[in-house]
C-alpha cells in the first residue's frame, strides 16, 4: 500500500531470503516450499495493489490519503489470493484432504495471521500521514509477535522425535486418539501398524550406534514418504514405529489392508544407507521390518486395545521368520502376507 510493487516484490524476496536462512535452512524444509511461499505472497501483494488502483478510481468518498475502504479491499484480496493459492495447491497434492479440510488445518494459525495483517494495514495508513520514521513505533508489537511464532514453533518442535522426523510417542497418541475420534463420527475404518526393525541390535552392535541411529533417521524418511494426508505416523519407541492410516471404507478387506501393510514393510526393505565403516564406505542394504496390523473398529475401538493387538500380530510375525506381515486376523492362521516375501 507505501510502496510500488517492484519494491515491494523485492521486499518480499528479502524477507523469504532471511526466514528461510533463519528458519527453514536450519529445520531441513525443501527449498523448493519456500519458493512457493514467496511466490504466492508475491502474486497476492500484486493483487492487493491492483485491487487499490481499481477501487480508487471508484466514485466512492475517500476521507484521508489511504481510504479505510481501501485497506479493508486491499487485506482482503491479499488474504483471498494468497490462501486460495496455498490451500487449492495443498488440496490438489494431497488426495485425501478436499478444500475445505485443508483450509480448515491452515486455519489454526490464523491468529498471527490476522496480527499481522492488521499491524501491517494501521502502518500503512499511519506512514502515509506521518512519514515512515512511524515506522519505529511497529518495532515492539513486532518483536512480540515473533516471540508468538517462535513458541509456536516450540511447540509443533516438542512434538517430534528428533531423530527420525515422525511424532514422539506421546504426540502419536494424542494425534491417533484425535484421528480415531474423526473416523468414529465418519463411519470409517482405520489401519492401525505396528512396526518394528528386524535384528537391529546387530546392527549397533556390528556398525556402532551412530549407524544404527542413521538407518532409525532412513526409516523416518521413508515412513513419512508413506504418508498421506490424515495418516499419523509416530515413534513408538527404540526401534518401533506407528502408523495409524483412516479413511478406509468400514467394509475394508483383509486383501486390502495387507497390501497397504506389505507397501509398508517392502519400502523399508528398499531401505540404503551408506555408513563409512573401518574398512571403508559400506551401504547397509539388508534392512527389514516386521509389521503386525490391528484394523479400527473391528479389532478394537481404542487406540491402545488396537496397539496391544498390533503387538500381537507383530510378534506372530517376528516368530514366522520376520520381514513380512501379520495382521490381527491372520495372527493365529498361517501365510497371510508371506507370498509377498517369498517372491523378493
Ligand atoms: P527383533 O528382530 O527381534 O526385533 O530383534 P532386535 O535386535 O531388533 O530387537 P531388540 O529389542 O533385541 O533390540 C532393539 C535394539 O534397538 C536394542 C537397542 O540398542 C536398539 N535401539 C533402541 N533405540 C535406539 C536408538 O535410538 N539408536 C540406536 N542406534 N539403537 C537403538
Ligand atoms: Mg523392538
Ligand atoms: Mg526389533
Amino acid at each position: 500500500m507505501t510502496l510500488p510493487l517492484s519494491l515491494a516484490t523485492v521486499a518480499v524476496v528479502l524477507i523469504y531470503l532471511h526466514f528461510y536462512a533463519r528458519v527453514l535452512r536450519p529445520a531441513k524444509t525443501p527449498l523448493y516450499r519456500q519458493i512457493f511461499n514467496a511466490a504466492t505472497v508475491i502474486l497476492a501483494v500484486h493483487a492487493a495493489g491492483a485491487s487499490i488502483r481499481y477501487i480508487d478510481q471508484l466514485p466512492i468518498l475517500h476521507l484521508g490519503d489511504i481510504d479505510f475502504i481501501v485497506l479493508v479491499f486491499a487485506l482482503l484480496t491479499y488474504t483471498v489470493v494468497n490462501t486460495s493459492l496455498v490451500v487449492g495447491v495443498v488440496a490438489m497434492t494431497t488426495p485425501d484432504m478436499t478444500f475445505a479440510q485443508t483450509l480448515v488445518r491452515r486455519g489454526e494459525g490464523v491468529g498471527v495471521e490476522i496480527a499481522t495483517l492488521c499491524l501491517g494495514a494501521l502502518v500503512a495508513a499511519t506512514v502515509t500521514i506521518t512519514g515512515p520514521l512511524t515506522l519505529l513505533f511497529t518495532i515492539p508489537p513486532l518483536l512480540l509477535l515473533h516471540r508468538t511464532v517462535l513458541s509456536r514453533q516450540l511447540v509443533q518442535e516438542a512434538r517430534i522425535d528428533s531423530k527420525t522426523g515422525v511424532l514422539n510417542s506421546a504426540a502419536w497418541h494424542l494425534e491417533a486418539t484425535q484421528t480415531l475420534d474423526r473416523a468414529r463420527h465418519r463411519a470409517n475404518a482405520a489401519l492401525l501398524l505396528m512396526i518394528d526393525l528386524d535384528r537391529f541390535k546387530g546392527i549397533n552392535d556390528t556398525h556402532g550406534h551412530l549407524a544404527g541411529d542413521e538407518v532409525l533417521s532412513a526409516v523416518g524418511l521413508v515412513l513419512r514418504g508413506q504418508v498421506r494426508g490424515a495418516d499419523v505416523v509416530g515413534r513408538f519407541g527404540g526401534e518401533e514405529f506407528v502408523m495409524l492410516m483412516p479413511n478406509l471404507d468400514r467394509r475394508v478387506g483383509t486383501a486390502e489392508t495387507t497390501a497397504i501393510a506389505q507397501r509398508v514393510r517392502l519400502a523399508i526393505a528398499d531401505i540404503r544407507v551408506d555408513i563409512d565403516s573401518p574398512e571403508g564406505p559400506i551401504t547397509l542394504d539388508t534392512i527389514t521390518a516386521s509389521v503386525g496390523g490391528a484394523v479400527y473398529p473391528h479389532d478394537g475401538e481404542a487406540v491402545t486395545t488396537l496397539l496391544a493387538r498390533a503387538d500381537k500380530a507383530l510378534y506372530a510375525a517376528k516368530r514366522a521368520g520376520r520381514n513380512r506381515v501379520r495382521l490381527v486376523d491372520s495372527a493365529a492362521g498361517p501365510h497371510l502376507g508371506e507370498t509377498d516375501h517369498e517372491t523378493r
